[in-house]
C-alpha cells in the first residue's frame, strides 16, 4: 500500500521542506521511520515466539496458543498481518529480536529479569505467574530452597528460572542445576513425570495447562515472588511499537479479552479441578491407549475427528466399557437401549460397538440440525442434542430467538438452555421440562477434553501419551471461521 515508509510527524511540518529534504537525503535521524511506521508500511507484524502449548502451536483449526491469539488481536488492531517466527530456544529468541528486518516483538511467555535488561525492553504485564518447583509424586516433597541441594534439576537455558537458580546458588553454594536449550517446558515436565530428572522450575501457568498430561507431576513449592509476563521489543530508544503494545494490552485487560484467553488456555485445572486434572492425565495414559484405535476407526468411517469421539467417551464413561447408570444407559459411550438399537449396536458393553454406535448416532444428530447452524457451533449443538435430545434443543433455540439472541450461536443458546428447568419458561415450550443445565456442562467438558486431546497429539507432545499422530479428517472438523475465534 505504502510506496515508502511514512516519515515522523515532527519532520512533516512543511511539505515542501520535506520534499526537498527527502530529495537531498536530509533530515538525518529525524527522517528515519519509527518501528511502528515501518511495520505499518510493510503491512505485517513480525512476532517471535516459542513453539509450545503455552505459547504457540498448531491445533485442529490451525495456528493457536495464548501468545498467538493475543498477538493476532494486536496485529488486527493495527491493521496488520501477523507473521509468526519460532525460536528454538530463548537465546535465539532474544537474538532474533535484534536482527535487521527480523521480528519486532517477542511474545513468548517471558518475564523481565535483570540479565535481560540489556537484551530487550518489556511491555506492561499481561499475566501474573509464580515460579514453581515441580517434583514427582512418590518422591519426598521438597518444601524449601535447601531441599534442592543434591537433586538433579534441569531448566531451560537462558530462562528466567536459570537466572533465578543462579541467584539462589549465591546463597546456597551447594546447589547445582543444569540448563538445556534442546528442550521445552513440556519436556521438562515429562522428564520429571518419568523420573529422568528430580526437579524442574516452571511458571505456574505452564504447569496449570500441562498438569493434565503428566499425572505424576506435583508442585513442591513456590520459589520466590510472583512474576509477570510481558512482551518484549529490541533494545534502543524507539518506543513507538512498545507504546502501542502497552495500550493494546491495557485494552485487552479492560475489555475481558485477557481473562477469556487465560481461561481458555490455562484454565484446565479451573474447569476440571485438581483431582479432575490428575485423573484425566492418569486415564489418558492408562485407559485411552486401549480404545484409541477404536476411536480412530470410528472417526475414519464417520468422518469425525477421533479426538472428539474420544472426548465424548471420556465425558460419558471415563473410558470404561462396562459403565452403567441407574437410568439404564450403558457402555463406553453410554447409549440408551433405544439409541443402541437404532444404530445397530447389539452389545452395548462391547467398547468397539459402543464407540461405533456413538459415532453413528452423533453423525445422525449432527446432520439433522437446521442448515442455519454453521460450524464450529454446529458441532457444539450436535453434542447438546446428543445429550438432551433435538426437541429440547429446539425449544431452547426458540427461547433464545425470543430473547433477541442468535439461535444459531452456541454462546447464546447455552445461556438460555438452563431455563428449560424452570417452570416459568418450560411451561411455554413444546417439549416441556428438561435439565437444561446438563448439556451446557456436557459440551463444556467435552470441549475441554477435546482441546486437551488435540494438544496431546501436537508434535511436541507426540509419543508421550498417544501413540500415533492425529489424523486430521475433513467433515465436521473444519477450520474455524474468523468470526468464530472466540468460543473462548
Ligand atoms: N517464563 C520463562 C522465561 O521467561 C520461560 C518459560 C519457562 O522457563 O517456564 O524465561
Amino acid at each position: 500500500m505504502f510506496a515508502r515508509p511514512a516519515i515522523r510527524m515532527r519532520c512533516a511540518t512543511g511539505l515542501l521542506a520535506i520534499g526537498i529534504l527527502l530529495m537531498l537525503g536530509g533530515c538525518g535521524e529525524e527522517l528515519k521511520p519509527s518501528v511502528l511506521e515501518q511495520v505499518k508500511a510493510e503491512g505485517e507484524l513480525r512476532v517471535i515466539t516459542r513453539n509450545s502449548p503455552a505459547t504457540y502451536f498448531q491445533d485442529r483449526n490451525g495456528d493457536t496458543g495464548f501468545e498467538y491469539e493475543l498477538a493476532k488481536r494486536f496485529a488486527t488492531d493495527l491493521g496488520l498481518e501477523l507473521k509468526i517466527e519460532t525460536a528454538d530456544n530463548l537465546g535465539s529468541l532474544f537474538a532474533g529480536l535484534g536482527r535487521p528486518n527480523g521480528p519486532v516483538l517477542a511474545a513468548a511467555g517471558l518475564v523481565e529479569t535483570p540479565a535481560r535488561q540489556s537484551q530487550a525492553r518489556f511491555s506492561v504485564p499481561y499475566l501474573e505467574v509464580t515460579p514453581q518447583v515441580v517434583y514427582r509424586q512418590g518422591q519426598p516433597r521438597p518444601t524449601k530452597a535447601a531441599d534442592l541441594v543434591g537433586k538433579r534439576i534441569l531448566v531451560l537455558a537462558g530462562s528466567s528460572h536459570a537466572e533465578q537458580l543462579a541467584a539462589l546458588k549465591l546463597e546456597v553454594p551447594e546447589l547445582s542445576f543444569e540448563e538445556s536449550d534442546a528442550v521445552e517446558v513440556v519436556d521438562l515436565l515429562r522428564m520429571v513425570d518419568e523420573g529422568q530428572i528430580d526437579l524442574t522450575l516452571v511458571d505456574s501457568n505452564e504447569l496449570a495447562m500441562n498438569q493434565v498430561y503428566f499425572p505424576n507431576v506435583r508442585v513442591a513449592f513456590d520459589l520466590g515472588d510472583a512474576n509477570r509476563m510481558r512482551w518484549a521489543v529490541a533494545p534502543g530508544d524507539d518506543d513507538s511499537l512498545l507504546q502501542e503494545a502497552n495500550a493494546f494490552l491495557q485494552r485487552a485487560e479492560a475489555n475481558g479479552t485477557l481473562q477469556r484467553l487465560k481461561e481458555r488456555y490455562y484454565g484446565h485445572v479451573d474447569v476440571l479441578g485438581y483431582v479432575g486434572a490428575y485423573t484425566f492425565a492418569q486415564h489418558l495414559q492408562k485407559r485411552l491407549p486401549r480404545y484409541e484405535q477404536m476411536f480412530r476407526q470410528a472417526g475414519r468411517s464417520h468422518q469425525v475427528d477421533w479426538r472428539l469421539l474420544a472426548a465424548m467417551g471420556y465425558q460419558e464413561s471415563l473410558w470404561q466399557p462396562t459403565a452403567t447408570s441407574k437410568t439404564g444407559v450403558r457402555g463406553l459411550m453410554m447409549l440408551t437401549q433405544r439409541t443402541a438399537q437404532s444404530v445397530g449396536v447389539s452389545n452395548r458393553l462391547d467398547p468397539k460397538q459402543s464407540i461405533e454406535g456413538g459415532a453413528r448416532y452423533f453423525i445422525q444428530v449432527h446432520s439433522q440440525l437446521p442448515e442455519s447452524i454453521r460450524e464450529p457451533d454446529r458441532t457444539w449443538f450436535a453434542l447438546a442434542a446428543y445429550n438432551i435430545g433435538g426437541g429440547h434443543l429446539e425449544d431452547a433455540r426458540r427461547l433464545t430467538e425470543a430473547e433477541g439472541l442468535d439461535p444459531n450461536k452456541w454462546l447464546d443458546v447455552q445461556k438460555i438452555l438452563p431455563r428449560l428447568a424452570q417452570k416459568q419458561w418450560y411451561s411455554k415450550t413444546r417439549y416441556g421440562y428438561a435439565r437444561g443445565g446438563e448439556p451446557v456442562h456436557f459440551v463444556r467438558n467435552i470441549r475441554r477434553y477435546y482441546d486437551i486431546l488435540t494438544w496431546v497429539t501436537q508434535p511436541q507432545l507426540e509419543g508421550t501419551q498417544v501413540a500415533e499422530s492425529g489424523v486430521h479428517l475433513p467433515g465436521i472438523d473444519e477450520r474455524r471461521p474468523e468470526d468464530e475465534t472466540p468460543p473462548l
